[in-house]
């Protein structure tokens, strides 16, 4: 059985059947059949579909967003959004996947040479549950749209939104088997990427997770795209208007209760304007709400489940115990349901979990620093290279250590980092390899084919 929990009250608020093997094969089979009807039909026909689906987005959008709040504890103005920029992806392929995937004439000495891009076939999304719509979308938007099929395996934690996605594309109107949910545990991963009909893999999730699947799919030879997890940094230089970088510090720290793996995480501050950053960072930090993410007033909800919450504990404590000190929050709220305050901790130093790992829900780890180039120095110390971001007055200088110097995979001055179809989404490091969105993503999962003709 597959249980949605809401996490706001460890009520069981449904319960699904797991799919059985042989299901599961059933599907497949189905799938990939279907395949061979739908690359042959047209962009334009795929389009009309992908707006339809953007259309049902935008009118489904508050129902969507309550889904969420109940089965992850997403508060549903940020559920709301979320939706919006699944629709978007939407219409950005609808509109672009086929000038993308346009032949590509290169002169040769043969007398026609052309870079051609063919679907691979039916390929296998396994996805998180922190932004249990938008992950989805990103991957299966462009995929279909360049006449490939797709199956999900989604967390376990959210059937109700797996299904509800699928339910989406049945009703924009795509026929039946080209979008398809697999109700199935990570111990099943392994068979449905060795199936011989799923040709690829897009695993957004844990670094363990990632390591896993591609371990399995480099064991029979197919393609993996791998969004991992990450640990950004935030370099607070000495010149940063430092009242408006503590709120974007503050929403890029909090955002979906802290569970983003673009989450602003580290925060490595200039000596200098340390205190007077921590002031305004604080002050941030302390006015956020945390409660029922149902309730409009209420800006961060619970964590997604209490054990993702008793693991973020458990970082927090071992990184007192090795000397970091905690400023605001950092206690286990007594109260029902999965919540965490936010919290700062401050002395955040190597061999600490603070700095080392991934934090995974709103707890900041503070870094203080002589300089800006011990800032970027402590920002590539880490395993992951997903996102970064500079804040400074002075554009050159943050657009210098963006491109040059910091290393990752999305760089931003003066913003925190996001996810936006027209640019390309992925990391480097242990944050994986591969990339989502743009004219990039849609070409990770097709032949890039060579046709020459003498
Ligand atoms: P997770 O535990 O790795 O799970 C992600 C997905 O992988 C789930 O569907 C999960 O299934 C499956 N899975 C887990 N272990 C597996 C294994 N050994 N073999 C095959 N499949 C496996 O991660 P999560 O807790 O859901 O999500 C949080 C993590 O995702 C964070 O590290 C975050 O940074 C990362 N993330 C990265 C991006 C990005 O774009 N780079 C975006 C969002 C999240 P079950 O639920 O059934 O275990």
């Amino acid at each position: 059985m597959m249980k949605s929990v809401n996490p706001a009250s460890g009520e069981v608020v449904q319960t699904y059947e797991i799919y059985s093997g042989k299901g599961v094969e059933k599907i497949i089979n189905s799938v990939d059949k279907n395949w061979h009807h739908w690359r042959s039909t047209s962009f334009f026909h795929r389009s009309q579909l992908m707006q339809n689906l953007s259309s049902l987005l935008k009118t489904k959008k508050e129902d969507l967003a309550r889904l969420m709040a109940l089965e992850m504890g997403k508060v549903i103005k940020e559920g709301i959004a979320e939706i919006e920029k699944c629709a978007w992806v939407c219409d950005y392929y609808a509109q672009n996947a086929e000038s993308f995937l346009e032949n590509e004439i290169i002169s040769t000495d043969a007398s026609h040479s052309f870079v051609s891009y063919q679907p691979l076939g039916t390929v296998l999304g396994v996805m998180p549950w922190n932004f249990p719509f938008w992950q989805v979308f990103r991957f299966a938007a462009p995929t279909i749209m360049a006449g490939n099929t797709a199956v999900l395996k989604h967390a376990s934690n959210v059937p109700g939104c797996a299904m509800a996605i699928e339910e989406l594309f049945r009703e924009a109107g795509f026929p039946d088997n080209v979008f398809r949910t697999l109700l199935i545990g990570s111990n099943l991963v392994e068979a449905v990427i060795k199936h011989p009909a799923v040709k690829a893999v897009s695993l957004t999730g844990s670094t363990p997770a990632g390591k896993s699947v591609a371990a399995i799919a480099g064991s029979v030879l197919k393609k993996c795209v791998l969004e991992l997890g990450g640990s950004d940094p935030y370099l607070i230089l000495k010149d940063a208007d430092l009242k408006s970088a503590a709120k974007i510090c503050v929403a890029g720290r909090l955002l979906n209760a802290g569970q983003s793996c673009i989450g602003a995480k580290r925060f490595i501050v200039i000596d200098d304007v340390y205190p007077e950053f921590l002031e305004y960072f604080t002050y941030e930090m302390i006015n956020a709400q945390f409660g029922d993410p149902c309730d409009p007033e209420i800006t961060m909800g619970p964590m997604a489940r209490t054990d993702l919450r008793d693991e973020l504990h458990r970082q927090v404590l071992d990184s007192v115990n090795k000397g970091a000190e905690v400023l605001i929050g950092g206690e286990i709220p007594n109260r029902n349901g999965a919540f965490y305050p936010p919290t700062i901790l401050e002395y955040v130093k190597p061999g600490m979990p603070a700095y080392e790992e991934e934090l995974f829900g709103p707890v900041a780890a503070v870094i203080r620093v002589e300089n800006t180039e011990e800032a970027v120095r402590v920002a590539n110390d880490s395993e992951f290279g997903l996102g970064a971001a500079v804040f400074t007055k002075n554009e050159n200088k943050g657009e210098n250590i963006a491109e040059f110097q910091l290393q990752a995979g999305c760089c931003f001055v003066n913003d925190f980092v996001k996810s936006d179809p027209r640019m390309p989404f992925g990391g480097i490091k242990g944050s994986g390899f591969g990339r989502e969105l743009s004219t990039h993503g849609i070409k990770e999962f097709m032949n890039v084919k060579t046709v020459v003709v003498k």
